[in-house]
């Protein structure tokens, strides 16, 4: 991506035949091909520009986006309360965009997988998309045309991650695709989506039940200001997780560790 004095953001793909066009001047992408990440390069006009490439976090904003995603403030959480590790075998449900697709695949790495279901073929498409054009082909990673609802044709899952609206339907099929000791996370915007989801996990082998909410307070600093930004994202959603054990046995609710 190419950024402004302005902080204004221009995401790129490189084509050595293509040229970027602003109201600041042009800049040939055969420029900036083979230039450093971190490189500070001219329009034109004589103007700087930025040249990065993108994060995770910046591609999420700037991708092509159809469902709502789960934003870089949730999806940092996920991966550590969900456990993501190196070779971890992953179901996840829908796809959506792809956001958490892209963190799940990173954290599994090229030794893991993710087996995702989703039932909109124009989404699952965009999510392909999206997944190819940041990671690059040949991901481990199986996109289906399924509804989760029906059943997961798997076994022995490390991790389920969930984010649709009715996760507790998913719940029975989790216990028979996952081995004993995986996590299920749940992302869900409503309370009442959380209390029907906390009954079936009750009911179920799922045990060690936590659900938490992620608020994240922006600051503003420019020389003596120095303060919380006054808007800040009120709410997106809240994560639940639950390990799953060989039998139905009731644990009290955990003590949170700090
Ligand atoms: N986590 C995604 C966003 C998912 S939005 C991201 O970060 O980009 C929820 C998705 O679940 C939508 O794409 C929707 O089509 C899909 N979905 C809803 N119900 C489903 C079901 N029963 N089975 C599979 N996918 C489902």
């Amino acid at each position: 991506m190419l950024i402004d004095t302005r902080n204004r953001r221009y995401p790129l793909t490189l084509d050595p035949d293509d040229v970027f066009h602003s109201h600041i001047g042009l800049i040939p992408h055969a420029e900036l091909i083979g230039m450093a990440d971190g490189s500070v390069a001219q329009t034109s006009l004589g103007r700087p520009m930025v040249v990065l490439r993108p994060t995770l976090a910046d591609f999420i904003f700037s991708m092509t986006r159809g469902a709502q995603v789960i934003y870089p403030k949730d999806i940092g959480p996920i991966l550590m309360y969900a456990d993501l590790f190196p070779g971890a075998r992953v179901f996840e449900a829908g796809v959506g965009s792809g956001a958490l697709s892209m963190a799940l695949l990173r954290a599994v790495g090229p030794t893991g997988s993710v087996l995702a279901y989703e039932i909109r073929e124009d989404f699952a498409n965009r999510a392909r998309n999206n997944i190819e054009s940041f990671l690059g082909p040949g991901q481990p990673m199986q996109i289906e045309l399924r509804n989760a609802y029906d059943g997961i044709d798997a076994v022995g899952l490390d991790r389920v991650i969930l984010d649709l609206p009715e996760p507790w339907m998913v719940v029975p099929h989790t216990e028979t695709a996952m081995r004993s000791g995986g996590i299920l996370l749940a992302y869900l915007p409503t309370v009442t989506q959380l209390v029907e989801l906390h009954r079936s996990l009750e009911r179920s082998k799922f045990a060690m039940v936590q659900t938490i909410e992620v608020l994240e307070r922006p600051w503003h600093l420019d020389g003596r200001s120095v303060r919380p930004e006054h808007r800040m994202v009120g709410h997106t959603g809240f994560l639940t997780t639950a390990r799953l054990l060989s039998e139905h046995v009731e644990v009290r609710s955990p003590r949170r560790n700090g």
